[in-house]
């Protein structure tokens, strides 16, 4: 299958924040956007064919932080490297406190539908903790100027487990969203890593996590607020307005083909799961030297594909897994594959058996790492299947 998406990292920043692990380079000049974008493009000139793409997503990092006309550069590069004219989504992050109408207008007029702003929350104490640049207010002046724009679809990104966050600023953080009706939001529970200025302070035991019964309630008040507001809760951690799913990352939850480019970029191509080098010395060098890191991905064993498609399918709480396309995929039933797990997993209540679907159950959410584990190393796999 041919890849009909495309992930594009932009690793700068203005500051490092204090939980953030991402591939990020701090900026402090302009002109290593510039250098960036040269290896871009040398990168851009190995991909074999000039695909269409349905989807395309430009993460970071803080995408926002390309001027107009190094945001134009980017189009013309990808322009030339794919081919656009069936674009359906194509998806910028921002930064709440970069967006300007100069900026907006620009990415309106290049074809840019969707914009991912990095919230987090709403609460101003919790944003400096974090390490965040933004306020609150700089949210509210981004939906203005984005609107204003021309730009109907705004996806926020918010936290929770934050260090001294309560449900009653969570909350808060959730009932300020919903007053400016984005048209999807993502919610993350806050993972701190080692690597990470929290991820410091929590080895020396510095750090005021909240408990797990503290995020099983802030889900739970997610779950509670946004579908009183009406929105749709189609994957595990993410809710939209109808009709307005994040059709790049539906892409992901297939378990579809897809290309990824820039320093740190995760893809899966020809059957491949590849990651570009995460130092920015490392990836130059691959790109100066016209090498692909795809190129040297191992091929994915069929029982990887398998559980990824399962694990991946089941995080979407409507869809589901479907069992005519499974089969279809991978030459075997569901049933075939997990013949004692699976029906172990509806009859514990965790899995819906939907006929042609199975699904999570909305109960098992909060547990479904249990799930997933028990769904690893497929009982009844014949190993000779065809992978495709
Ligand atoms: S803005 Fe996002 S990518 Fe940049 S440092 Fe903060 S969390 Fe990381």
């Amino acid at each position: 299958m041919e890849p009909r998406s495309l992930y594009v990292h932009l690793p700068f920043c203005l500051h490092k924040c204090s939980y953030c692990d991402f591939t990020v380079r701090v900026l402090h000049q302009s002109t290593q956007i510039d250098r960036y974008l040269d290896h871009l493009e040398l990168e851009l000139q190995h991909i074999p064919q000039r695909y269409p793409l349905d989807t395309l997503y430009c993460g970071g990092g803080t995408p926002s932080l390309l001027n107009t006309a190094q945001f134009q550069r980017l189009h013309t590069l990808l322009n030339q490297a794919f081919d656009l004219s069936q674009l359906q989504e194509w998806t910028f992050e921002a930064n709440p406190e970069t967006v300007t109408p100069l900026l907006a207008t620009g990415w309106k007029s290049a074809g840019v539908h969707r914009i991912s702003l990095g919230v987090q929350s709403f609460d101003d104490q919790e944003l400096m903790a974090c390490g965040r640049t933004h306020r609150s207010e700089h949210v509210k002046s981004a939906v203005e100027i984005l609107t204003q724009a021309g730009i109907a679809q705004i996806s926020f990104d918010l936290i929770y487990g934050l260090p001294g966050q309560t449900l009653p600023t969570w909350e808060h953080t959730l009932e300020q969203a919903l007053l400016l009706r984005p048209t999807h939001l993502s919610l993350y529970c806050l993972e701190v890593h080692n690597q990470t200025a929290w991820g410091y302070l929590e080895q020396q035991q510095r750090l005021d996590l909240p408990e797990d019964e503290t995020l099983a309630q802030c889900y739970q008040l997610a779950v509670d607020h946004l579908q009183a507001a009406g929105y749709q809760h189609y994957e595990i951690a993410n809710w939209c307005r109808p009709g307005y799913q994040s059709a790049h990352n539906l892409a992901y939850w297939h378990n579809v083909p897809y290309l990824a480019v820039g320093v740190g970029a995760h893809g899966y191509y020809q059957n491949r799961r590849y990651a570009n080098p995460s130092s920015l010395t490392a990836y130059y060098a691959q790109c100066q030297q016209g090498q692909t890191a795809w190129a040297e991905a191992p091929p994915m064993t069929l029982q990887a594909e398998i559980e990824e498609t399962v694990f991946l399918g089941l995080r979407l709480l409507d869809e589901g897994l479907d069992r005519a396309k499974f089969a279809q995929r991978f030459g075997q039933t569901l049933e075939s594959v997990y013949p004692q797990t699976l029906p172990q997993l509806i009859h514990n209540g965790q899995l819906i058996d939907q006929g042609q679907r199975l699904l999570l159950h909305p109960d098992a959410v909060l547990t479904s790492n249990e799930v997933f584990s028990a769904l690893l190393e497929p009982e009844g796999l014949t190993p000779e299947a065809a992978p495709n």
